[in-house]
């Protein structure tokens, strides 16, 4: 038996909960893994409040990231012993997460935890982090450098913009933290930016065209404030774009790429191809100061994680979230 969080759908309603469920009850899979740590992402907290329909299969043990220790494998590659970390794949979606004591997974999906990084680090850095991770490389994939000016980050207290922040920082960029929390602003400081703008003037619908200001940016928030930050890029400027926290729509207008030669590149971490993975895990080993880490990062237990995604999607969490599933 083990401990899980477990959504079902039926005629009684969308819920979650904290139960016991056999092992027998583990999806298919080419290696087990005893989870010892998972975390929250703003997709878990849509999967655990049913408020997106990120859940596709029922019952669904949610969980989009897990770091554990593989117990049983039959997959050429995965060691019994191994210590091993799974972000996305569609898992916690359509195929059991990591939000469980264990798990049955493709071994495809696994990627080596890096020497660099505890379990609960790799958590810590989680879905989030290593997105933050894509977009940065995103950025540098299209010649944003340092020298060329200020570079944005906006949802910037939430969990991929706090690894978005403090990456940037680390890498010599001028990071400017758009939050519609003002009473972070000194947190935002201590991860490197170097100010902090509120929220509401990126939120609301804008102009085609702004003033020039940023040679990059990392957009996690979506509508309105990503078409305002295309708006305001340089000439030749490349926006890294992949949340939707205010919203899924893209008001905008063509005028920043075909005036200003504007490139927008989309991000996805879930089926991202598995040499970006272990490029991503690669470069946060070297790029990610582990104490800034440490101090973004708050931790619960499993049985509180129900009452955690609301806060989360309400804007209420500040940095990154790890779980012990053992407690
Ligand atoms: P998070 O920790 O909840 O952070 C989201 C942040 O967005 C909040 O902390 C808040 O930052 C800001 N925000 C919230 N509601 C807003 C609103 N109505 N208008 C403007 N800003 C708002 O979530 P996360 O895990 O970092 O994820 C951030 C986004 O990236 C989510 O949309 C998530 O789905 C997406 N994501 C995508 C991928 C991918 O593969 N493409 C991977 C991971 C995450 P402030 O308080 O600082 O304003």
């Amino acid at each position: 038996m083990f401990k899980a969080v477990l959504i079902d759908k039926d005629d009684a309603g969308y819920r979650a909960r904290l139960t016991e469920l056999a092992d027998d009850a583990l999806p298919e899979g080419n290696v087990s893994v005893r989870v010892a740590w998972s975390t929250l992402n703003y997709k878990d907290g849509l999967a655990i409040t049913g408020k997106m329909p990120v859940v596709r299969k029922f019952p669904m043990v949610p969980g989009i990231d897990l770091a554990g220790t593989v117990e049983a494998s039959s997959h050429p590659e995965v060691r019994v012993g191994d210590a091993v970390v799974l972000n996305g794949w569609g898992v916690g979606e359509t195929h059991w997460g990591g939000l469980a004591q264990r798990a049955r997974l493709d071994g495809d999906w696994l990627v080596p935890l890096p020497a660099a990084f505890s379990a609960r680090q790799a958590m810590a850095i989680g879905t989030a982090g290593y997105t933050a991770m894509l977009c940065v490389l995103a950025l540098e994939r299209h010649g944003v450098t340092p020298d060329q000016g200020e570079v944005l980050v906006t949802g910037a207290a939430g969990g991929v913009g706090s690894v978005a922040v403090a990456l940037l920082a680390r890498l010599g960029y001028t990071v400017v933290a758009s939050t519609g929390r003002p009473e972070e602003a000194g947190y935002l400081k201590t991860l490197g930016a170097a100010e902090i703008i509120e929220r509401d003037t990126l939120s609301a619908p804008g102009k085609p065209l702004g003033k020039e200001r940023w040679a990059g940016a990392v957009d996690t928030v979506g509508s309105h404030t990503l078409a305002n930050v295309c708006a305001g890029m340089r000439y030749r400027g490349t926006v890294a774009a992949c949340g939707l926290a205010q919203g899924m729509d893209f008001p905008a207008t063509v005028a920043p790429f075909i005036l200003r030669g504007v490139t927008l590149a989309g991000v996805d971490s879930v089926m991202a191809p598995r040499d970006l993975r272990l490029q991503a895990w690669q470069r946060l080993a070297r790029d990610l100061d582990v104490a800034l880490l440490d101090a973004i990062t708050s931790e619960i237990g499993l049985s509180e994680t129900i009452d955690t995604a609301p806060r989360l999607l309400a804007g209420q969490v500040r940095g990154r979230v790890v779980v012990d599933v053992n407690r």
